[in-house]
C-alpha cells in the first residue's frame, strides 16, 4: 500500500497471451514498490463463479448479474496476488486449462466487462502505486495511467514460451489453439494488437525478460520511480 510520501504511479500493460505481461508486470511492480493487478484473473474468477453455478456464457443477462454482484476479493500483491470468491481462495484454480478454455466467452459480454472495469478502477485508485496488466487497461480501464505499454511478440515465440511453461504437458497443436485461438476470440472484445495513441509498443520477441523489465522501468518518469532510486 502506498503512503503519503510515495508518489502515485499507475503502469498499464496490455498484450496478447504469451507476450510476457505477467512476468514483466510482477518484476516491475516489485522493483518499483508497486501493487500488482492481474485483470485476466478477475475474468477467470467470473468464469469460475458462473460455471460453478451452471451459468453458461450464452446466458448474457445471468452473467451480467453475476458480475455486478460478484463477491470477489482481490489481493493486489506483487508477491502473493490472490483472488477469493465468497471468502474462498480460488487462485490455484484460475489457470487450469478448463478455465482458459471458457474465459473468453464470459469476457465477451460487454456489461459484464463494465462491472469488472469498475472493480479494477477501485483497486487501482486504492493502491496508489500499481502495475495493472490485461487487454484493455491502456485503453479502457486506465487510459490516464502514467505509463501505458503494449507488449507484443511473434506468435511463434509466444507459443514456444507457453509450451516451455507447460513443460511438455500439452502438444504444440493444443498450445497453439490456447494462445492464438484465445487471442482471436479476445480480439472481438478488446483491441490489444496495435497500440492506441500514446501507448508505447515493446516487442519482446528478441528480448530477454530482464531486457523488457529494464525498458519498462526506463520509461517511467524519473520522479515517480521510488523506491528503486531512493
Ligand atoms: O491474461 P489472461 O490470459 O489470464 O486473461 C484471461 C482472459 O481474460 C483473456 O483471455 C480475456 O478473455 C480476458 N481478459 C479481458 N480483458 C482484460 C484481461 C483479460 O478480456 N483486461
Amino acid at each position: 500500500m502506498s503512503t503519503a510520501r510515495e508518489p502515485k504511479l499507475v503502469i498499464a500493460i496490455d498484450g496478447p497471451s504469451g507476450a510476457g505481461k505477467s512476468s514483466t508486470s510482477h518484476l516491475v511492480a516489485e522493483r518499483l514498490g508497486c501493487a500488482y493487478l492481474d485483470t485476466g484473473s478477475m475474468y477467470r474468477a467470473l468464469a469460475v463463479w458462473c460455471s460453478d453455478r451452471g451459468i453458461d456464457a450464452a446466458d448474457a443477462q445471468a452473467v451480467i448479474d453475476a458480475a455486478r454482484d460478484l463477491p470477489m476479493t482481490v489481493s493486489p500483491s506483487s508477491t502473493d496476488f490472490a483472488i477469493a470468491l465468497d471468502g474462498a481462495d480460488v487462485t490455484a484454480r484460475l489457470h487450469l486449462p478448463e478455465v482458459s478454455g471458457m474465459v473468453s466467452g464470459y469476457a465477451g459480454i460487454r456489461d459484464a466487462r463494465n462491472a469488472l472495469n469498475e472493480k479494477m478502477r477501485e483497486i487501482i485508485a486504492q493502491a496508489g502505486r500499481i502495475v495493472a496488466e490485461g487487454r484493455d487497461i491502456t485503453t479502457v480501464v486506465a487510459p490516464d495511467a502514467d505509463l501505458r505499454i503494449l507488449l507484443q511478440a511473434d506468435a511463434a515465440r509466444r507459443i514456444a514460451r507457453r509450451e516451455a511453461e507447460l513443460n511438455g504437458a500439452a502438444d504444440t497443436t493444443t498450445v497453439t489453439e490456447q494462445v492464438v485461438g484465445r487471442d482471436a476470440k479476445d480480439a472481438a472484445s478488446s483491441q490489444f494488437e496495435t497500440p492506441a495513441p500514446g501507448v508505447v509498443l515493446i516487442d519482446s520477441t528478441e528480448l530477454t525478460l530482464e531486457e523488457v523489465v529494464e525498458k519498462v522501468i526506463d520509461l517511467v518518469p524519473e520522479q515517480l520511480r521510488w523506491p528503486e532510486e531512493h
